[in-house]
């Protein structure tokens, strides 16, 4: 891994584990390497190549994931030098995969189809070498006129996914147009992947959310009506979790279910306290945010899973010192009444209340 991000070697693995995990495969090992740069034409070394290869066979595996981006030409060398019974990818493939296998709703699919398709792209000629390589010298030329034809159609498909897109989003538009028409706020929650959103999600809504140890549980955004305890009511939306080197196609195609968090009365960033690597998280969640321009939208940070950290009376001391802070348990339920105290204050100052109970 070439790492120039928040988090180190080791623990971005890591993550790529769970990554893997989350898409189905079954991991039985990594390995890394520091160079200088990257080589051009295998990303690893030659002799790390033959490392991996190695490990390939001994252990009959059948997927080999990089954790940055490889370019197509080095995705075809390791895939010539490992054998063409392994597929290689890399962490930006992997993600795509994963949301794809997720996608519900008609919006996250053709999002997710529109990423797959704007990635596959540059990606073309590798396919038609391979299959070049397999028939011999027979189809020579051929591969290059089928390449153009392939791009053709695959930019055609772009072009009717974006103007498909555009259709469902107008109609989100007018819906969310009649909602603000309602003066209800609605919260947003962000945070990054597994923090605990569709966890607290259904802690106050009572919902029956999908809550799972996996990343990216959430793919759709999930909006829940919510009656605070002073009788006010709001609605909370549960947004797609983020990760550190989401894939930029990603971003893009996400962009506008993103979009919604600029349209709240106040974002929850949801925090999993208890993790080791809190404070990358942290960071990489306000960066996404930072790039969404929503910094002018009142927010409050969540520390949760307080139950799950190594020392919770110290982690609830420093939340109250802090002013923009509250401690939680959304499992054990601990800290809510500090939760609703909270936003009902950040709201008070807000927005103009509505006193009925709207439907
Ligand atoms: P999301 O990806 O942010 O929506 O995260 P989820 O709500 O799916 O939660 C991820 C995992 O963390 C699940 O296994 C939850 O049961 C667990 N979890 C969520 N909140 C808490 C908490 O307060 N304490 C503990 N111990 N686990 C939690």
């Amino acid at each position: 891994s070439g790492n120039r991000n928040l988090f180190g070697i080791h623990d971005s693995l890591k993550e790529l584990a769970q990554l893997a995990d989350t898409a189905g495969l079954k991991v039985v090992g990594s390995t890394y390497q520091r160079l200088e740069h990257p080589s051009p034409k295998t990303y690893i070394s030659s002799g790390k190549v033959v490392e991996v290869q190695t490990a390939v066979r001994a252990l009959n595996v059948e997927t080999v994931i990089f954790d940055d981006e490889i370019s197509p030409g080095q995705l075809r060398n390791l895939e010539k030098t490992l054998g063409k019974q392994v597929r290689v990818c890399d962490r930006t493939a992997l993600i795509l995969d994963i949301f794809s296998q997720r996608a519900a709703t008609r919006e996250a699919t053709l999002q997710v189809d529109l990423a797959q398709t704007d990635y596959q792209l540059p990606r073309l000629t590798q396919m038609w070498s391979h299959l070049e390589r397999q028939a011999g010298g027979m189809v020579k030329g051929m591969g290059e006129k089928q390449i153009e034809v392939d791009k053709r159609i695959l930019r055609s498909r772009i072009a009717s996914l974006k103007r498909e897109l555009e259709s469902v989003r107008s109609h989100r538009q007018q819906y969310r147009d009649r909602r603000a028409a309602v003066p209800i706020p609605v919260i947003s929650l962000v945070g990054y992947t597994n923090a605990g959103k569709s966890t607290l999600l259904n802690k106050l809504s009572g919902a029956d959310v999908l809550a799972e140890d996996r990343l990216f549980a959430t793919l759709d955004p999930i909006t829940k009506r919510v009656e605070l305890p002073n009788g006010k009511v709001c609605l909370f939306t549960d947004t797609v979790g983020f990760i550190q080197k989401l894939p930029t196609q990603l971003v893009a195609a996400f962009r506008a279910t993103l979009e919604e968090i600029s349209d709240s009365s106040l974002i929850l960033h949801v925090v999993d306290i208890s993790h080791p690597m809190a404070e990358q998280q942290i960071k990489a969640v306000e960066g996404v945010l930072d790039e969404l321009e929503v910094e002018h939208i009142p927010s409050l940070c969540i520390w949760n899973k307080v139950d799950k950290a190594r020392d919770p009376a110290i982690m609830k001391a420093e939340a109250k010192r802090r002013s923009n802070v509250v401690c939680i348990s959304a499992l054990t339920g601990e800290g809510m009444q500090d939760f609703y105290d909270a936003i009902e204050s950040k709201l008070k100052d807000l927005l103009v209340w509505i006193e009925a109970v709207v439907p």
